[in-house]
C-alpha cells in the first residue's frame, strides 16, 4: 500500500463559499474565537466578518435547539 500524500490538504474550506483552499499561505485568513478560518478571496472574508456565527454555525449539528422560557 502507498502512503498517500494527501495529509498536505487536510480539507480546509473557505467556510462562506465552501471552496477547498489548496495555498493555505495565499489565502486570507481571520481568526476568530480562538480558531482561524481561511478565505478564496478577501471578499469571502468580509462577507465571514459581517456575520461569523452564520457560518460557523454549520460546524454544530449535532445540537438541538430548544426555546425555553
Ligand atoms: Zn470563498
Amino acid at each position: 500500500m502507498l502512503n498517500e500524500v494527501k495529509t498536505r490538504s487536510a480539507g480546509i474550506n473557505d467556510p462562506v463559499c465552501g471552496m477547498e483552499i489548496k495555498e493555505i499561505f495565499k489565502a486570507d485568513k481571520l481568526e476568530y474565537k480562538g480558531k482561524t478560518y481561511y478565505f478564496c478571496s478577501t471578499l469571502c472574508k468580509i462577507q465571514f466578518e459581517k456575520e461569523p456565527e452564520k457560518y460557523i454555525k454549520k460546524d454544530d449539528g449535532n445540537e438541538h435547539h430548544h426555546h425555553h422560557h
